[in-house]
C-alpha cells in the first residue's frame, strides 16, 4: 500500500534543514519511501494536505504516565515536599489504574503531536503486579510508540531516603523484575515497543541498586535513565551523603556513558556540562514542570554548545498537568530566552530538541526525521486557523503561538488522530474510565 501526502509545507528535520514549502510524501506500509517537491509519484491514496505543516511525529523522553491519576496536589510545594506528599497517594497504585492513566497520558500526547513517549515508571507498591505490562497494553491500543522502564526506588525512610519504607522495594527483586521485563524490548528499525532501565534518583536508590543497574542494562544492552540535578535541594543531598555533586556521584558508580540519559539536569556547572559532553550523556529537559516546582532554568543552551543531546519531556501530570509536548517546545524556547535573551534559542532549534533531539537521547535513528526509510511517524498541523493568521513563517508561527491539537497523525504509516480526534479510541472513554480509578486517589490528601 503507497499513500501519498500531498501539498504540505514538509519540515523534515534532516541534518541540512530541509523544507519542503509545496511537498509530498509518499508513505509505504510502515516507511517514509520517498519525499519531495514538485510532481509526486503515483500511489494507491492521495490525501490533499493543503495549508498544513507537516513534522516529525514528536519524541518525550521523560514522563510519569501513573501521575495523571494525581493532578494539582502540593501546588505551592518545592520537590522534596511535594513527593512526600504524593508517596502515600501513589502506593495505591495497581495495575488497573497504571492502564487507566496510560491510557488518557498516551492519549493527551498523541493529540499534541507526540508519536514516541518514554515512560519512567518508579512506583511498584507491594504485592501489585503487570504495571509495566498495562502501559505497554496501553500504547499498544492506541498506536503509539513506548519506551517504557522497569525503575525502582530501594531506599527508604528509615535508611537516609525520601520515600516511605513500604513504598521501596528489594534489590534483588527489582533486578529479576527488570531483566523479566527486557524479554519484551524490540530491536531495530521501528521497534514499537523498548524496555529501560530507571533507579528513580540519587534519593530513592541506594548506591548498591545505581551501580547494579548501569551493570545490569549494559549486560542487557538496555538503555539507562535516571532523575539528576533537579534542585539545590538535591545538590545539598549528595554533597551531605556522598560528599560530591550529583554528577561526580554517577560518574563514580560508572553511569557516564553514551547509553544513559539524565531527567532535568537543572543544576550543572560547567564542568559537568563538559564530562557529560564528552560521555555522550542525554538530557531530559521538562521546563513547565522545573517552573511548576520552582526547581531553576536548565542551562539548555549551554548544553546544546557543548554537543549534549536534549530532548524534552511532559515529566509527570503531577508536576505539569498538561501533558502536551508542543507546549514544551514553546516553553523550552522561552525559558532560553528567558535566561540568555531572545537569540538564545530559535523555533527551529527548539523543534529539533522534540524530534532529532528526543530520539537522539532515546538511540533511535529511525524517527524523529522524515527522510527515506525512516518510520512514517508524522504529526499535521493546520496552518490555515486563525492563530496562525498573518504570519509568512508557519513553521516559526506554529512554535510561537502554540500549543495546538494536532490534526492528523500517523505512527508507523498507521493514522492514530484525524481531524484532532483519536482513531484507535475513545477519548471520551478515557476521559470516563480515568475519572472513575482517579477517584480512589482523591480522598487521601
Ligand atoms: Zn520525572
Amino acid at each position: 500500500m503507497r499513500s501519498l501526502l500531498a501539498n504540505a509545507y514538509v519540515v523534515t528535520m534532516d541534518d541540512e534543514g530541509t523544507e519542503l514549502p509545496a511537498g509530498w510524501i509518499l508513505l509505504e506500509d510502515e516507511e517514509i519511501a520517498a519525499l519531495g517537491e514538485g510532481a509526486p509519484p503515483k500511489a494507491d491514496a492521495v490525501s490533499d494536505l493543503r495549508g498544513s505543516v507537516v513534522l516529525p511525529g514528536l519524541v518525550n523522553v521523560h514522563h510519569h504516565l501513573y501521575q495523571t491519576l494525581t493532578r494539582a496536589r502540593a501546588q505551592q510545594a518545592d520537590l522534596f515536599t511535594w513527593l512526600r506528599e504524593l508517596y502515600p497517594v501513589w502506593a495505591r497504585l495497581d495495575a488497573e489504574a497504571e492502564y487507566a492513566a496510560a491510557r488518557t497520558g498516551l492519549a493527551e500526547l498523541a493529540l499534541s503531536g507526540c508519536t514516541t513517549v518514554f515512560d519512567h515508571h518508579y512506583v511498584f507498591p507491594r504485592g501489585q503486579e503487570g504495571l509495566v505490562e498495562a502501559e505497554i497494553q496501553a500504547a499498544r491500543e492506541l498506536g503509539v510508540r513506548l519506551v517504557a522502564s522497569r525503575g525502582s526506588m530501594d531506599l527508604g525512610e528509615s535508611e537516609g531516603g525520601l520515600p516511605p519504607d513500604e513504598l521501596v522495594e528489594e534489590l534483588d527483586a527489582v533486578l529479576a523484575d527488570t531483566e523479566g521485563l527486557a524479554a519484551l524490548h524490540e530491536r531495530g528499525h521501528g521497534a514499537r515497543v523498548q524496555i529501560a532501565v530507571a533507579p528513580c534518583s540519587p534519593f530513592s536508590a541506594s548506591r548498591r541498586l545505581m551501580a547494579a543497574s548501569a551493570e545490569l542494562a549494559r549486560r542487557l544492552d538496555l538503555r539507562l535513565h535516571t532523575h539528576l540535578a533537579e534542585t539545590a535541594g538535591e545538590e545539598d543531598y549528595c554533597r551531605e551523603l556522598f560528599g560530591c555533586t550529583p554528577v561526580e556521584y554517577l560518574s563514580e558508580l560508572g553511569w557516564l556513558e553514551g547509553d544513559v540519559w539524565c531527567a532535568h539536569c537543572v543544576h550543572l556547572e560547567e564542568a559537568a556540562i563538559e564530562r557529560f559532553a564528552r560521555a555522550g550523556v542525554g538530557v531530559a529537559h521538562c521546563p513547565s514542570s522545573n517552573l511548576r516546582l520552582g526547581a531553576g532554568v536548565a542551562p539548555v543552551r549551554q548544553l546544546l554548545d557543548a554537543g549534549v543531546a536534549v530532548g524534552l519531556g511532559v515529566d509527570g501530570s503531577a508536576s505539569n498537568e498538561r501533558g502536551d509536548l508542543f507546549l514544551e517546545i514553546k516553553q523550552a524556547m522561552l525559558l532560553a530566552r528567558g535566561r540568555g535573551g531572545p537569540d538564545a534559542m530559535t523555533a527551529r532549534q527548539a523543534l529539533w530538541l522534540a524530534t532529532r533531539g528526543g530520539a537522539a537521547v532515546l538511540g533511535r535513528q529511525d524517527v524523529g526525521v522524515l527522510a527515506p526509510g525512516t518510520c512514517a511517524d508524522l504529526a499535521v498541523w493546520r496552518s490555515d486557523g486563525l492563530e496562525l493568521g498573518g504570519a509568512d513563517d508557519p513553521v516559526a508561527a506554529l512554535v510561537f503561538s502554540g500549543p495546538h491539537r494536532v490534526d492528523r497523525l500517523f505512527v508507523g504509516g498507521r493514522e492514530v488522530v484525524r481531524e484532532g480526534h483519536l482513531v484507535t479510541a475513545d477519548e471520551t472513554e478515557i476521559a470516563r474510565d480515568h475519572r472513575r480509578i482517579a477517584r480512589r486517589f482523591a480522598d487521601v490528601v
